[in-house]
């Protein structure tokens, strides 16, 4: 099947994407970054907007820069960046492990980041990323630019804050400290398809205890999120086997799973507990 007929856009300055989306957006105009997501969605005539703008050709949206202590992803940085370390430390390991599950390569090199957070599926691995780190996301329309925290910007499935005359030109993740540890553990049954449940777990240790944990989980719920009663129990607790599982249990409990024809809520909480168990025992290693 062909995509039904639409008008393309293509700005080359941030300036004249806002205005074009101003413009177009309550005309069923909607964003076109890798395509990786609308495009198929086109063909199968599941989506039919009528206006497209291209952001691909706004150079200013490539960049990806340190700056301040966070690490800023503009709208155009593929996926594929991420599969060498972007920034120093344990985040840029992190982001260079947790690429390795985003689809196929072909894909990777075309789809971008802000693409998968403006796309918000729930088992899209970056929006676990953006929700475990605190991310914020920049958001610019013709009537100015506005900041959202992660906790505030995922609003359910497929849906976010983003108003639809607003593109989102930049998302930026805080750096993490030299000895941060991290684990990530992702649940599905082909390589290359999507979570069906996944874990992202940080922490430090001090005096060998463990302090600020962040429990994150995607793929299992509407949306990704941190998971405060498995972080309550880790926090000053000594690592071991038995904290972990205690925390996975936790997480768990609080769990609120996606039903479906394919993966029952029985099983994806069953998965929760076992993607944190294994994403925690990751991180000590
Ligand atoms: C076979 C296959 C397997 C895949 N597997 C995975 C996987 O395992 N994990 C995963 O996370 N993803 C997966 N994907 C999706 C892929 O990661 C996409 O790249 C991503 O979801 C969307 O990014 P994109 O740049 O391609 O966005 P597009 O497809 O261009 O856009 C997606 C949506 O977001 C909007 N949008 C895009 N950018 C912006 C912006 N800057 N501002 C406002 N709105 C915007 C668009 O209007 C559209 O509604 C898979 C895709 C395919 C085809």
């Amino acid at each position: 099947m062909k995509p039904a007929p639409f008008s393309y856009h293509a700005p080359k300055t941030i300036e004249e994407a806002v205005a074009t989306l101003a413009r177009v957006a309550p005309d069923d105009g909607r964003v076109l970054a890798g395509g990786q997501s609308l495009v198929p969605t086109m063909a199968f005539r599941l989506a039919r907007p009528r206006h497209l703008v291209d952001i691909n050709g706004v150079a200013a949206l490539a960049r990806l820069a340190v700056e301040d202590g966070q690490l800023c992803i503009g709208a155009c940085v593929r996926h594929a960046a991420f599969e060498r370390p972007v920034a120093q430390g344990p985040l840029g390991e992190l982001l260079k492990q947790v690429v390795q599950h985003i689809a196929h390569r072909p894909i990777r090199a075309r789809g971008t980041f802000c693409g998968s957070i403006a796309h918000a599926d729930p088992a899209s691995e970056w929006c676990l990323v953006a929700a475990g780190l605190g991310a914020e996301m920049v958001a610019r329309s013709a009537l100015g630019t506005r900041v959202i925290a992660a906790k505030d910007f995922f609003a359910g499935i497929m849906t976010t804050a983003l108003r639809e005359d607003e593109l989102l030109t930049e998302l930026r993740l805080p750096l993490l400290a030299p000895d941060v540890r991290f684990g990530f553990y992702e649940f599905n049954r082909r390589a290359g398809d999507f979570a069906i449940a996944m874990a992202l777990v940080t922490y430090r240790l001090k005096n060998s205890a463990i302090v600020e944990p962040c429990v994150a989980v995607g793929g299992a719920e509407a949306t990704p999120r941190r998971i405060a009663q498995a972080e309550r129990l880790l926090d000053g607790s000594m690592p071991s086997a038995d904290i972990f599982a205690a925390a996975a249990d936790a997480a768990a409990k609080a769990a609120d799973p996606l039903d479906d024809q394919q993966n029952s809520a029985d099983y994806r909480r069953a998965l929760v507990r076992t993607v944190v168990r294994r994403a925690l025992a990751r991180a000590a290693i």
